[in-house]
């Protein structure tokens, strides 16, 4: 089936509408301009004014196209283009039609092109509207009146640019904030699941190994029975700087829970990751001491294995720490491809497995 012929998933849309702004903004944008177009439609129809009118209503018929188009596809980037563009042209077409009264349109559509598309686009759509507006020189009545317009339609460019700015960056931290572990600024738990499973998907169609790596302090209670929670807390965050410190950009590292940390290595094969995970051991394990309590911790290492979903590949891994804590911590233990454990559906929602103390 085609895209176009498919029906709305009204559903998609509705969540699409609380977490995608720009997706919001298309929305809300395509729906009240194509109603306050409208209203113009109707009066010039009603009062003679058949051309005027036509155009209004092309206007209109161009943002229903492109509501609809982003209601049933989703595509946020090209719907916003195709907005941006529409409105670009449908005030250079009002002011072509309707002389000077076109140009206030304008300023509603300098401001709105930086909510629907990228930065960088709404700029460059800006500056053509403002340059067509300006060569047709005679909308405005003196030359004063011309730079005034050039210097209002910059500033309010320039204003909707910080907005969008500030804006976007704000979505970023937020967006941080989500999936990181606020005390050692470790990956949580979700952005753990997310990459895993993207992961899993790049391993499926690749065949790119990953390999999972599942840390835990060794008796880690001591330093919080002797020393206090506080210093606990201190050597999470020592030692979960310690371990970024070995680790390569393309790694990934979270908190799984309490004193449980998952590290991710991309592109190894048994051999490598190996190296890799005793090179992050020795480095690490032993080197943090707190009041006389040395540091170290023991690790179960998996490679993702052919049809396994994250939850069977981290028992995996958490079976390999169990027989490392078995035989005295301190240690690494690899897991086999097999380990009997049964794969467990994948679950976007909910955690199957609770394996650490979160
Ligand atoms: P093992 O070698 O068997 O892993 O011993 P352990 O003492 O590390 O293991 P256990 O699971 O008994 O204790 C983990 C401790 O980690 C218990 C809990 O108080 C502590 N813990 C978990 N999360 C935090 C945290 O955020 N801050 C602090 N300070 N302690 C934490
Ligand atoms: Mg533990
Ligand atoms: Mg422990």
């Amino acid at each position: 089936m085609t895209e176009s012929s498919r029906r709305i998933d009204w559903s998609r849309v509705r969540k699409q509408f609380r977490e995608d702004y720009q997706f919001s903004m298309i929305v809300l944008f395509g729906l009240l301009a194509s109603l306050v177009v409208t209203g113009f439609v109707i009066y010039r129809y009603a009062f003679g004014f058949y051309f005027g009118g036509t155009v209004n209503l092309m206007i209109v018929i161009s943002m229903l196209l492109v509501l609809v188009y982003a209601l049933k596809s989703g595509r946020t980037r090209r719907a916003g283009i195709f907005f941006c563009a529409a409105t670009v042209v449908a005030c250079i077409a009002s002011t072509a039609m309707f002389g000077r009264t076109g140009i206030l349109w304008g300023y509603v559509v300098l401001w709105v092109n930086f909510l629907l598309t990228s930065r960088r686009f709404a700029l460059v759509a800006n500056l053509i509207l403002t340059t067509v507006l300006i060569i047709e020189t005679s909308l405005f009545e003196s030359t004063l009146e011309g730079v005034t317009y050039v210097v209002t339609a910059l500033l309010v460019t320039t204003f909707a640019w910080i907005f969008a700015h500030r804006l976007a960056s704000y979505q970023d931290q937020l967006e941080l904030l989500a999936l990181q572990d606020p005390l050692t600024f470790a990956g949580n738990r979700r952005m753990m699941r997310r990459d895993l499973n993207a992961a899993i998907a790049r391993h499926r169609r690749t065949g790119r190994p990953f390999t999972l790596v599942l840390l835990d302090l060794d008796f880690f209670k001591r330093i919080n029975d002797e020393q206090g929670h506080e210093a606990g807390d201190e050597a999470l965050q020592s030692f979960a700087d310690a371990v970024r410190a070995t680790l390569r950009a393309e790694d990934g590292f979270y908190r799984f829970g309490g004193e449980e940390f998952v590290v991710l290595l991309e592109g190894d094969d048994a051999d490598s990751a190996r190296r890799a995970v005793e090179r992050l051991h020795a480095r690490v394990s032993g080197r943090l001491a707190f009041g006389g309590e040395v540091l170290r911790f023991s690790a179960g290492v998996a490679m993702l294995q052919p049809g396994e979903d994250w939850p069977a590949w981290v028992s995996r891994a958490d079976r390999a720490l169990y027989r490392a804590k078995q035989a005295g911590r301190d240690r690494i233990e690899v897991a086999d491809a097999g380990d009997g454990v049964r794969p467990v559906p994948i679950s976007p929602k909910t955690d199957r497995l609770n394996l650490g103390s979160e």
